[in-house]
């Protein structure tokens, strides 16, 4: 893959991000050379195809940037190194595609988020009919997956409030349930659905398999769920009334389904961080930029201490969470060499990256709608399309309050708290 993409890369584009403008202390980067001409890829082909006044149109719009989506595959950033036949894609590789995402097309970036983790779990258990059929279109852009855990009675314990089951019906499995909070579920081809098929005996998370269910399968229905942000793509409600599937439909183990998402799930966390930290990048920017140029009593507002003071602030967090994000990131990489999966380390610096992002989106996105007063409330302008787009971020995958658990309990050896 890295051919098709250094063939694709602007040289001269590469060359400026050694040379970072101090004003824009955001571009400043310790990427790889490969890294770097990913990312170099990635903006140049937002600047092209995705300049601020277009990604406005579809927020107001609610649409999803279709054009866009097949651009990225055509260029290889769906697969990102995935070769459809069972080869994952490189986190380190991932983050940089979804930090700039992040900056200049959110909603295309969350998009990506669950395409990688599409990949993920059909290249780790889907069969080779799975790999032919589903994964080696997705990876090249040409379809798109779902992923359907959440249900309305609870996202963070959803093993226990999983109210989705499938059960055999000769050598079918019939599934009946509803599945909420669904990312771009109303336009692709496939939904990864967790459903029950047997009473939880030692834990909840067992006795739960992960079905490749056809959108356009009977049964299935769609409906969309007005939100607050990621207005340029879809989130909806999945319901399965007597669903029936083929057994191929099975995706890895019948009971261990919950287990197999476990073990992408750092990579969706390790994902999310990186949307987060564009989204502070992005906002920091038109902060900083809206400061140097607007006036009070006879001076760039941006002169001001206290917003100058929260600016800083904000831009130590981008780049704190920067740093952990390229740990955690480099950690999983060791790792999936080694064997396959994130373990303890990677994990642990995973929940620390989405957090730090997070918090770094949520700060950031605050201080740019103080900054930019009466404008920042105008949906004329980016800023209030980040702010309410920083919020997803803040319990999906897993809500921040669960990542301090983890973080309390794996790397603090505290007690478990719940
Ligand atoms: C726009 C959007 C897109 C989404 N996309 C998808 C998708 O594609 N696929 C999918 O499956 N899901 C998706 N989700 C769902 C998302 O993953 C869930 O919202 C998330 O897991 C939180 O679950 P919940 O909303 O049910 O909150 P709850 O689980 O009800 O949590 C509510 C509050 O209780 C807190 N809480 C719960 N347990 C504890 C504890 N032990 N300790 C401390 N605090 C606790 C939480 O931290 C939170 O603050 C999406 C959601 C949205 C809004």
């Amino acid at each position: 893959m890295m051919n098709s993409v250094t063939d694709r890369v602007d040289r001269k584009a590469v060359r400026d991000l050694d040379q970072p403008n101090s004003r824009h202390i955001e571009t400043i980067t310790t990427d790889s050379p490969e890294q770097a001409e990913i990312r170099s890829l990635t903006r140049s082909m937002l600047d092209d195809h995705a300049p601020d006044e277009h990604v406005a149109r579809l927020d107001e719009s609610e649409t999803f940037d279709e054009g866009f989506y097949a651009r990225l595959g055509s260029a290889g950033l769906v697969g990102l190194g995935a070769d459809g036949k069972g080869t994952d894609a490189d986190p380190r590789h991932q983050v940089v595609v979804l930090e700039e995402l992040g900056v200049g097309h959110t909603s295309m970036a969350v998009c990506l988020v669950v395409q990688y983790m599409g990949v993920r779990l059909l290249s780790h258990h889907g069969s080779d009919e799975h790999r032919e059929r589903v994964l080696s279109p997705l990876v090249d852009g040409r379809n798109r997956v779902a992923f359907a855990l959440s249900e309305a009675e609870g996202g963070t314990d959803i093993a226990r409030a999983m109210r989705t089951k499938a059960r055999k019906d000769g050598s079918d499995w019939v599934l009946n349930g509803r599945k909420t909070w669904i990312s771009g579920a109303a336009s692709a081809e496939h939904a990864i659905v967790l459903a029950r098929t047997a009473t939880a005996t030692r834990s909840a998370i067992d006795g739960i398999t992960m079905f490749l269910v056809p959108m356009r399968a009977h049964g299935v229905s769609v409906r969309g769920l007005d939100t607050v942000g990621i207005h340029g793509l879809d989130t909806c409600e999945v319901t399965l009334d007597d669903a029936r599937v083929a057994p191929c439909a099975v995706l890895g183990e019948v009971g261990a389904g919950f287990r197999q998402v476990i073990g992408t799930l750092n990579g969706e966390r390790l994902n999310a961080a990186a949307v987060a930290l564009g989204i502070a990048r992005g906002a920091l920017r038109k902060a900083v930029d809206y400061a140097a140029q607007r006036e009070a009593f006879d001076r760039s507002i941006g002169s001001f201490q206290v917003l100058q003071h929260s600016l800083a602030d904000g831009a130590v967090k981008v780049e704190a969470a920067r740093g952990l994000l390229n740990r955690a990131a480099e950690a999983a990489h060791i790792e999936s060499l080694a064997s396959g999966a994130g373990s303890g380390t990677s994990e642990t610096l995973s929940a620390m990256a989405k957090l730090a992002a997070s918090e770094a989106a949520t700060t950031v996105t605050d201080v740019g709608m103080r900054v930019m007063g009466g404008a920042g409330y105008s949906r004329e302008y980016p800023m209030q399309r980040y702010f309410r787009d920083a919020r997803l971020y803040t319990f999906a995958p897993l809500t921040d309050e669960m990542l301090r658990n983890f973080v309390g309990e794996r790397w603090l050896d505290l007690p478990r708290s719940y």
